[in-house]
């Protein structure tokens, strides 16, 4: 369905290929773009084997525009799903009865929350790790059948050492990654020993906040995994919708040029906001003296767009929160607009994350509006 690029896909930068990738063949009058396909079943033929797609549960030509496009960015194979919940859940099912899974303390609240009640149906044993601890990461593996890490970590931002977990645990333990948070293009988790990588392409990939959609990403000669995951999204019928993996594979096209923006306007509010005397403390691994700031530097293209800083208490977090103008307050991340939260909000955040923790996903706006809009803000807490 869609044409090979000029060059090997390796051959090409992340730039070009997020352009490129998952076009219609190059023929006279054909459209540049992927249509949106609205297919619940497809023309077959006696022999079943014949056509790849069969029903619309098995396979859609504008999701495998888009997976082909994630694939090629991480670097493997990618699936996509109606959700990174739904991804996240394609992984957990394949896990049997009595597993042990490891799981970061910091992890996305939905994934701890579906593992721990997985954990009580099926007696599964769940430790649970500091994912910036390599050695508490490497202890908990031992005897384990799946290792969850989740880096840059939410909300505190923290950075696991990925390059040394992926090589202690290839070939030992199934490592997942859920690289939402840097996306393929500040760190490619298959490279250095993942096995399956985890994105809510909600978040940075679709990048306008309009849709929902997961994927994951295994490597190229992983065929029987791939199999396996593939059986799930059959099965359990949690597929994308159409419309959905059109927009998300439009906004993949622009993924470089967005983060590229918003890592350079978050490098700078990062910056200001340390400076701030409302401010207790800024957790960004691009400021020198972050914890995560040296092993970012090492394993990682970019510091990315999510800040979190710690404001005095519960009160002066949500005072600051409801004075800004330009800051939309709403949780998720990723998106060209910038969005800002207090995380305890949420019952289920982790009593260890600050009460006057303020997650900040940074936008592509102009860098001094947003600025003002923070610093006006800031100034009028009492
Ligand atoms: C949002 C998110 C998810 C879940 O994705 P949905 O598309 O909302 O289901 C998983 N992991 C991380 C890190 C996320 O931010």
């Amino acid at each position: 369905m869609t044409s090979e690029p000029v060059q090997p896909a390796e051959r090409l930068r992340p730039e070009t290929l997020a352009v490129t990738v998952g076009r219609p063949a190059r023929v006279v009058d054909a459209p540049l773009n992927t249509p949106v396909t609205f297919a619940a079943t497809y023309v077959g033929d006696h022999d079943t084997t014949s056509g790849s797609l069969g029903y619309g549960r098995y396979g859609n030509p504008t999701w495998q525009a888009l997976e082909d496009g994630i694939g090629a960015l991480e670097g493997g194979r990618a699936l996509t799903f109606s959700s990174g919940m739904a991804a996240a859940h394609a992984v957990l099912d394949l896990l049997a009865p009595g597993s042990t899974v490891v799981l970061p303390y910091n992890c996305y609240l939905g994934v701890a929350a579906s593992v721990d009640v997985r954990a009580a149906k099926d007696g599964w044993t769940v430790r649970k790790v500091d994912v910036a601890d390599t050695d508490a990461v490497l202890a908990a593996a031992e005897g384990a059948d799946l290792v969850w890490v989740e880096s840059p970590t939410n909300p505190t931002i923290e950075v696991a050492d990925l390059p040394a977990i992926g090589a202690a645990l290839a070939g030992k333990v199934r490592l997942v990654v859920d690289n939402t948070f840097a996306t393929p293009l500040l760190q490619q988790p298959l490279a250095v020993g993942a096995d399956i990588v985890l994105h809510a392409v909600t978040k940075f990939i679709a990048g306008h906040s309009d849709a929902l959609l997961g994927a994951l990403v295994v490597r190229e000669s992983d065929t029987e995994l791939f199999a396996q995951l593939d059986a799930v999204r059959r099965s359990r019928g949690a597929t994308p919708g159409t419309m959905e993996a059109y927009l998300a594979l439009r906004g993949l096209r622009t993924l470089p040029l967005r983060l590229e923006r918003a890592q350079a306007n978050a490098q700078v509010l990062a910056e200001r906001l340390a400076a701030h005397p409302a401010v207790l403390r800024v957790r960004f691994p691009g400021l020198p003296d972050d914890p995560g700031h040296a092993r970012a530097a090492r394993t990682m293209a970019g510091f990315g767009s999510l800040i979190s800083v710690d404001l005095a208490d519960a009160a002066t977090a949500d005072a600051f929160v409801d004075a800004t103008r330009l800051w939309v307050f709403a949780t998720s991340l990723g998106g060209v607009e910038s969005s800002l939260e207090r995380r305890r909000r949420w019952a289920g955040e982790l009593p260890s994350v600050p009460e006057g923790l303020v997650r900040l996903s940074v936008g592509v706006e102009h860098v001094e509006d947003l600025w003002s809009d923070l610093a006006q803000a800031l100034n009028s807490l009492p």
